[in-house]
């Protein structure tokens, strides 16, 4: 076994950037490209972890946000951190709050120092800085914790994408400054909106910091999904190719597949457990609606090459029954085929990255979308769960 957070690349892609590798971490290791859930409160809903195990799920995120504001981080310490908290064994990656602060929250004061923002939970105004958002994440104990950044909405000027990229390369600094535990990986972010310009730039900056692995963050924001490649595209030829690489809030496959064929090497995004919640069932790319009334009488199951729970065990036709009924069943069966299915679409990539037939084999997701439209509107977003 390598050093804990090191990253080794096993194999490459003759035709493009795609790579597969191995991020060690102290809970275990994550075979990449790998899809992660999103446990935003300390569980990905509706899921124990023994089903996330099953599912193939090896790195799970969660939510510094979320978990200050309840149930608070001294809890989850006292508890003996967020691993044992959770019941979770392998691998944990904590947001920073950055993007939560931004997009959720009704904001006070935004200033060099931190946000001063109103708690939606309680009311409470609370004060984040880049040393509290560290703070609060050593205190949770995941194996990768995140800068904390500041999300410009989109669109947004380039004047404000940059001040906001400017600020957010002076708040990584205090981040590493203030970062006391060296069983954490620290991530660096970059931002720049939808400016190349800007992207590259930061992704420069942030090298020379020599981080154990660095997040493209700001995307998926209300912008067309194509945007999407595009800054990942050019972006990716300014990070250190022998780190880790993770695009954030990305969890759609043709995004995927494309951020894959950049360099790119972990997603995260709440749409599997989100669509369950929405009696949607992702299966080869399509997001269907069990409601609908076709799926009353199918007798099959949601995919017959699919070795999840659901798919072994029940038909449409019961989903669709359990949708309709409300049942809370519903949610869990959906999120266990849908956590899945994202798991094994980039395993299913890496395994070709391997045989290094990666562009032929998902050459149709790899044709880039034209559709115009954000995730949001196609029905893919990955707006924040609670
Ligand atoms: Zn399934």
């Amino acid at each position: 076994m390598s050093e804990p957070n090191s990253f080794d690349i096993q194999a490459r892609c003759s035709q493009s950037s795609a790579r597969a590798g191995i991020f060690w971490t102290p809970h275990g290791q994550v075979e990449t490209p790998r899809f992660m859930p999103v446990g935003t409160l300390a569980n990905v809903k509706t899921l124990t972890p023994a089903h996330l195990e099953a599912a193939g799920a090896q790195m799970v995120l969660s939510n510094t946000y979320h978990l200050h504001l309840q149930p608070g981080e001294k809890i989850v310490a006292s508890a003996g951190g967020l691993h044992r908290f959770m019941a979770w064994k392998g691998p944990i990656l904590t947001d920073s709050g950055g993007f939560q602060v931004f997009s959720l929250s009704e904001i006070r004061t935004i200033n060099d120092e931190g946000v001063i923002f109103r708690s939606p939970h309680d009311g409470l105004m609370i004060h984040f800085t880049p040393e509290r958002s560290i703070q609060i994440q050593n205190e949770l104990g995941a194996d990768v914790i995140m800068a904390f950044d500041e999300c410009p909405p989109s669109p947004a000027s380039r004047e404000q994408v940059l001040a906001a990229t400017e600020r957010t390369y002076r708040w990584l600094e205090r981040c590493i400054t203030a970062h006391q535990r060296s069983d954490q990986a620290l991530f660096g972010i970059v931002q720049g909106g939808v400016y190349p310009e800007l992207r590259q730039e930061a992704a420069q900056q942030l090298t020379k910091l020599d981080l154990p692995g660095y997040a493209i963050g700001g995307v998926s924001v209300g912008e067309p999904a194509e945007l999407i490649e595009k800054i990942v595209k050019v972006t990716t030829p300014f990070l250190p190719p022998e780190k880790p690489r993770y695009l954030m809030g990305v969890g759609t496959y043709r995004e995927m597949a494309q951020a894959i064929a950049s360099g790119i090497d972990l997603f995260d995004c709440v749409i599997p457990t989100r669509l369950a919640r929405h009696g949607a069932a992702l299966v080869k790319g399509e997001r269907w609606n069990l409601k609908n009334s076709p799926f009353r009488e199918d007798f099959q199951p949601l995919d017959e090459t699919c070795p999840c729970y659901t798919c072994q065990n029940f038909s449409r036709a019961y989903l669709s029954h359990l949708v309709r009924a409300k049942e809370l069943l519903a949610y869990t069966l959906l999120s266990i085929h849908n956590v899945t299915e994202l798991i094994r679409f980039t395993q299913r990539i890496r395994d070709a990255i391997f045989r290094d037939r990666f562009s032929e084999e998902f050459a149709e997701w790899l044709i880039p979308s034209q559709s115009g439209k954000t995730l949001e509107e196609v029905g893919f977003s990955d707006q924040d769960e609670p």
